[in-house]
This record gives structure tokens, sequence and C-alpha cells, in this order.
């Protein structure tokens, strides 16, 4: 299997002014291109090229001798998951089955917001952001660099990227108001809904 790296689902500047598109130049250009070119690279010398991204990154998930496919087959799932998680005109209170999905755990929108956005605030260095389902149970997590949940039997529904590289160009160092506009402006609740089954 040749892992491609996917078109971006909507034009480059298309999520502007939120995020720019020199940070998705940067960001689905370089970074998630350099991850999709390491991945076939590592996998060509290993016997998993024949498995799913979802499948190699529960086989290689803790294992030491691994840890560079592990992170490079990661991070292209996260990318092309995070892609589709953003959306111009998205944002705001989600609509669907989503919806009352969160009013039942979190009690409101805006404390699921409020959580959700303090988790991606708190994940120390590089990170993602996430609202996962496990054991049918709606839930927010957070993980550092490459990590996901597909590896710590959760399934995810949202992530929000907080590398640095995913809002530096525009925000520099206040990954709050990147956190905030995303929330506000930029969740495609159809994909989430989508995710939800
Ligand atoms: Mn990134």
């Amino acid at each position: 299997m040749n892992i491609i790296l996917p078109d971006l689902p909507y034009a480059k500047d298309a999520l502007a002014p939120y995020i720019s598109a020199n940070t998705l130049e940067f960001h689905h250009g370089k970074h998630h291109k350099t991850y999709v070119d390491n991945a076939n690279k590592l996998l060509s010398e290993s016997d998993l090229a024949n498995d799913s991204l979802e499948s190699i990154i529960k086989k290689t998930a803790g294992d030491p001798s691994k840890i560079g496919i592990f992170n490079n087959v990661a991070q292209v799932w996260n990318h092309s998951f995070y892609w589709q998680c953003i959306h111009p005109n998205g944002g705001g209170i989600p609509t669907g089955a989503i919806a009352s999905k969160i009013n039942a755990v979190w009690g409101s929108f805006e404390k699921f917001a409020e959580e959700f956005k303090n988790a991606g605030l708190t994940q120390f260095g590089s990170g993602w952001a996430w609202l996962v389902i496990e054991n049918d149970q709606l839930k927010i997590v957070k993980t550092a660099n490459a990590d996901n949940p597909i590896a710590h039997g959760q399934k995810p529904l949202l992530t929000v990227d907080v590398w640095e590289h995913a809002y530096y160009l525009d925000y520099q160092n206040r990954r709050a108001d990147y956190l905030n506009v995303f929330v506000e402006k930029l969740i495609n609740w159809n994909f989430v809904n989508i995710c939800l089954g």
C-alpha cells in the first residue's frame, strides 16, 4: 500500500481569516506531506506495508522498535482526520445527533466547548485534543505528539491540532485564541455526525 497525501477538502484560502492560506500551505503541503513521505519510506522497509493506517497504528503503538512508523503513520491519520473536522462556515452550536449527546454528557454546548478548549490549552507541548467514544460514552481526551485515540481503544469523532505549526503563523503564541476560533468558526459538525454513525 502506498499512502497518498489527500487533497484538502476546500480551497487553501477557504478558512481565512481564521486559518490562513499560508498556514495551510505549510501545514498540509509541508508537514503533512513529510509524514506521508516518511511513512512510505519506513513501511517499505517493514512487514506492515499492506496494512491499513488504523491497523498499523494499533500494531505499532507502544513498541519502541516501531516508534518511527507509529509516529509518522499516526500523524498521517491525525492530519487527514483534522482537515475533515474543519470547514468554512463551520463552528458554533452543533446540529444532528451529536447535539443531544453532548447535552446529555456536559449539560450544555457551552460547558462542552469550555472543556474541549481547556484540553487543547493544557496539552503541554505538541499534541491533539479529541472528542471520542469509549465504551459508548462520549469523552474529551488529549494526546501528546503523534499519539491517537485508536491506539487506546477509543473512536475519534473530532480533533484539534495544537502543535505550534497548526497556529503559529496566524496566532503566534496565542493558542487560546486559535482554540476559540476553532470552536466558534471551524468545527465541521456534519463530519462529526458522520463519524458518530
Ligand atoms: Mn499538524
